[in-house]
């Protein structure tokens, strides 16, 4: 039998020789195919057909100027970009980042991560991401609309509802999706209203959209809790972020009974302990684009501390990252176990360092990977693709329902999985290996493509 250790270990080799510089990439390709060993050794023909080689290597990669003017005249260029990596279940899907550190390698990372979660949702949905290394914050609404227009004006051609479908991330939301529409839809001259999801409710978006990955992020946490008889009601939680992903995680999570003490931004975190006012959060980030240390102004009894990495020191049963990559390093790792955390859901894309993860599973923490713990996001936008194909409209509830059923089948899949290869409670690698059978099956399906 071939060495598929060793033939993992080749293939990473030959990414980092490739590009050395993309560590970002690096960590999530190691993540997954060390994890994959167990079905390499018992389907020869995926190596055989050098898939792992295929997967390595997004199927295509745009990288474009997008030059606009700011407020002041001036003219301002920045880099937009659109990784293509695997299109075998369906069109490419996923989102538009735009933050000052968006570069090829962490669009390479999202991208790839970004296959396999979309094959978790069982929906046909291939994978890819974009953005750009632009700065909304500080931005007036006027240039918001100038850099998505100019953006749009070089993606378009590479985009369509049958080709590829972007979404939001961080730093794109329903405003920016509605400025990116506005210009597809000028220079295309057509009505296509799938070619873009997180769309605005009044102009074929999807009801849930907006709460899909937060509510997604706690129904699979809730699965994994049933799953050993631990109940939600009552326990502390600590999330990080206060973007999209973080405002509807703790609205789920206090809906489910939790009691949610902190959220942050890029500058600090707030801890209240008597539980954070979601409604005064979304006060501030969503209507008036503020920073979180306003939160103190109408909650005095609530701390402001500076700095992202301290959130991670406070005591909680439930540990939930929903702002951005390597949030946890493996110090916050050893602090939250110290401080008797029970339960890590990932909201966020690649929060937890591989050491970090290592740590936790070391620990026997339950551990809920981005992968499928945050695809409940994209599964709504697939569902948001479906309505635009039939031009009707979802009830909240049935989007909710659907939303729930496919969390609780994921969480199933990587559960079983798990189990099924060796390693029974290791939803890492579960997931890792229910995504990879399926993309895998349908590339060889493709012929050598
Ligand atoms: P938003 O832009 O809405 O919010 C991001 C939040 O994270 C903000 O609070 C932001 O603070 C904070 N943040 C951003 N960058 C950093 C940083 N370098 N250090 C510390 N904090 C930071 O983004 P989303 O909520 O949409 O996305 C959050 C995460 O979830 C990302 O990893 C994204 O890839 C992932 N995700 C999002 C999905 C979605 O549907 N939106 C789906 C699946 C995953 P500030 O305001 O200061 O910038």
């Amino acid at each position: 039998m071939a060495d598929m250790k060793a033939y993992v270990q080749e293939v990473l080799a030959q990414v980092v020789k490739k590009d050395p510089e993309q560590k970002e990439f690096h960590n999530t390709v190691q993540e997954v195919l060390t994890t994959i060993v167990p079905v390499l050794e018992q389907n020869p023909q995926y190596q055989k057909a050098k898939l792992l080689e295929r997967m390595v290597e997004p199927e295509r990669v745009i990288m474009f100027r997008v030059p606009w003017q700011d407020d002041q005249g001036e003219i301002q260029v920045n880099r937009g970009f659109r990784v293509q990596m695997n299109s075998a279940i369906g069109p490419y899907k996923g989102g538009l980042r735009f933050h000052p550190s968006v570069n090829l390698s962490i669009l390479k990372f999202l991208a790839f991560e970004q296959v396999f979660k979309n094959a978790l949702t069982g929906l046909p949905i291939g994978g890819g991401k974009g953005g750009a290394d632009f700065d909304p914050k500080g931005k007036s609404d006027n240039e918001v609309m100038h850099f998505c227009q100019s953006f749009m004006s070089e993606l378009y051609r590479h985009i369509g509802p049958n080709v590829d479908v972007p979404a939001g991330d961080i730093g794109v939301g329903g405003r920016e999706i509605g400025y990116l529409f506005g210009q597809y839809k000028r220079i295309r001259d057509a009505y296509d209203a799938g070619v873009l999801t997180g769309k605005g409710v009044g102009y074929w978006g999807s009801l849930a959209r907006t709460e899909a990955t937060g509510y997604g992020l706690l129904y699979f946490v809730k699965n994994m809790l049933d799953d050993k008889n631990i109940p939600i009601e009552g326990k502390t939680v600590v999330v990080s972020g206060s973007g999209n992903v973080a405002t509807y995680a703790i609205q789920k999570a206090q809906a489910m009974g939790a009691k949610v003490v902190t959220c942050s931004d890029s500058n600090g975190y707030i801890y209240d302990a008597a539980g954070i006012d979601l409604a005064a959060v979304k006060e501030i980030k969503e209507v008036r684009r503020g920073r979180i240390k306003e939160y103190t102004v109408t909650h005095p009894q609530a701390e402001y501390h500076e700095g992202c990495t301290g959130v991670w020191s406070v005591k909680c049963d439930i540990a939930l990252p929903c702002a951005t990559q390597s949030e946890i390093q493996l110090e916050a790792a050893k602090q939250l176990v110290a401080n008797g955390v029970i339960a890590v859901g990932e909201g966020a894309n690649m929060p937890s360092t591989l050491e970090a993860i290592a740590y936790f599973q070391q620990k026997h923490i339950l551990f809920a990977p981005a992968k499928a713990a945050n695809a409940g996001g994209v599964a709504v936008s697939a569902l948001e693709m479906s309505q635009n194909s039939e031009r009707l409209t979802w009830t909240f509830d049935e989007v909710d329902h659907r939303l729930q059923n496919i969390m609780t089948r994921i969480f199933q899949q990587a559960k079983q999985n798990s189990a099924q290869y060796g390693c029974p409670g290791n939803l890492v690698a579960g997931a890792n290996m229910a995504a990879f059978v399926q993309v895998a099956d349908a590339m060889l399906a493709h012929g050598v493509v």
